[in-house]
């Protein structure tokens, strides 16, 4: 989720917290190991567990979450040149949440 999010979330729980501190609070995340910062859109910053298995993303283009999907495309290193070795990938699917897609069909 974003700091923004994880702000939203924290104050609806009626915690009174600034939103530097949730930047701050996920920033020392990152750096103990424990989260790891995605960025999915440019400008636009996600945080998640270190702890995840290998995993990708679903970015609804029209409410703009971000989804995990679980399981992973195979045999990637056939796209790869002669010679090139790959030391690991993102891959980023983006389209319609099913709610969005219920609500563009009507
Ligand atoms: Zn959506
Ligand atoms: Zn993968």
């Amino acid at each position: 989720m974003s700091a923004n999010e994880l702000w939203e979330l924290l104050r609806e729980e009626s915690q009174s917290v600034g939103l530097a501190t949730v930047y701050r609070a996920l920033r020392r995340g990152v750096e103990e190991g424990r989260l790891v910062a995605v960025e999915l859109q440019a400008g636009s910053v996600r945080y998640e567990p270190a702890n995840l298995k290998h995993h990708h993303h679903f970015l609804c283009s029209r409410c703009e979450r971000a989804f995990d999907l679980d399981g992973c495309v195979r045999q990637l290193e056939r796209l790869l040149p002669a010679g090139f070795r790959m030391s690991g990938h993102e891959i980023l699917l983006f389209g319609n949440c099913a709610d969005c897609a219920s609500e563009e069909g009507g």
